[in-house]
């Protein structure tokens, strides 16, 4: 069925009928084999005007909870009641998605690198005609991402928290963590603030999976904020737990080569000087261990014992 959608050079949301869901495969750029590689596309438009929201998923292409949320976001809207525009990008990075990996296929992070350039390198018009022909158009937009391979994450939320809208949006998604993040860093989340768009990143779980937990929050908290921005009728659903707001957050980074075991688990707090890691060398020793430099929560952490020197140990939130 989803063949039978047509192929379109730049999504145009005033073609959509009101009152009715369209999809469609965003024609973005062309492969080396002058085959187009095509984006999907799903949009709702409501009989009433009202704003514009964006979700978008697998910018990372192995970063994969994000796509049944959007699909099951759609599934469970009622069309004909909802007022403004929902857009659906299952998934952004297509080429990586394909092969099952993170980075676009030449290498590089199209998260690093938004908003691209027009006559830039092969990842750079990718982003750039990502933002142009799609992301343009939206006014607020959730960005659904996961942890990266070999690393684990809470459900939690960057945001602009000095943002009175994108800290509305951020604390409607009944995470476990907020942490506060200003972007300006080639994220889509920064690059579409930059063009006046409401942005937050959902990181909800790990990579290679489907996460029922975590995809059923994820729906919820964007339920929440369409009907926060009077989208749909359905009551907010508040959260079971307050999230823990993190004023910043950093890496912790090895400075030792060996085999790695972190201690605290997801959303511990751990305290000053409290040993949260180890590394032993191949015959077992202990060769290095790790302490907390300050108080902090656990919002993500390795799990991968494979480590160079540098890799990294946990993301420390730090909430005072
Ligand atoms: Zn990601």
């Amino acid at each position: 069925m989803q063949n039978h959608s047509p192929v379109v050079k730049q999504l145009k949301l005033e073609t959509v009928s009101p009152g009715s869901i369209s999809r469609y495969w965003v024609h973005i750029v062309s492969s080396g084999m002058a085959q187009p590689i095509l984006v999907p596309v799903m949009v709702a438009r409501g009989k009433e005007d009202g704003p514009v929201l964006g979700l978008t998923a697998a910018v990372h292409g192995n970063e994969l909870n994000g796509l049944p949320v959007i699909q099951k976001v759609f599934h469970l809207l009622r069309v004909e009641e909802l007022r403004g525009t929902l857009v659906g990008v299952p998934v952004v990075n297509v080429p990586g998605f394909l092969i099952n990996q993170r980075y676009f296929n030449d290498g590089a992070d199209l998260n690093r690198l938004m908003p691209g350039k027009a006559n830039g390198n092969i990842s750079e018009v990718y982003a750039y005609r990502i933002i142009n022909k799609i992301v343009r158009q939206f006014e607020y937009l959730i960005d659904l991402h996961t942890a990266s391979f070999g690393r684990i994450n809470s459900y939690y939320i960057r945001a602009d928290m000095h943002d009175p809208v994108t800290a509305r949006m951020a604390r409607l998604q009944n995470a476990e963590i907020i942490v506060n993040n200003e972007g300006a860093d080639g994220t889509l989340r920064s690059a579409a603030a930059d063009l006046g768009i409401h942005a937050i990143t959902v990181e909800a779980g790990d990579p290679h999976k489907f996460q029922k937990g975590m995809i059923r929050s994820a729906i919820t908290g964007i339920a929440n904020v369409m009907s926060d921005l009077d989208m749909i009728d359905e009551p907010i659903i508040e959260p079971e737990e307050p999230s823990i707001f993190c004023r910043h957050s950093y890496w912790l980074y090895t400075n030792a080569g060996g085999v790695l075991e972190v201690f605290p688990h997801i959303t511990d707090f751990v305290k000053k000087d409290q040993r949260i890691a180890l590394v032993r060398n191949i015959y077992g020793d202990v060769v290095r261990e790790y302490f907390a430099p300050e108080d902090g929560i656990v919002v993500g952490k390795s799990v991968n014992p494979v480590n160079q020197t540098g890799s990294r140990i946990l993301h420390l939130g730090i909430v005072k």
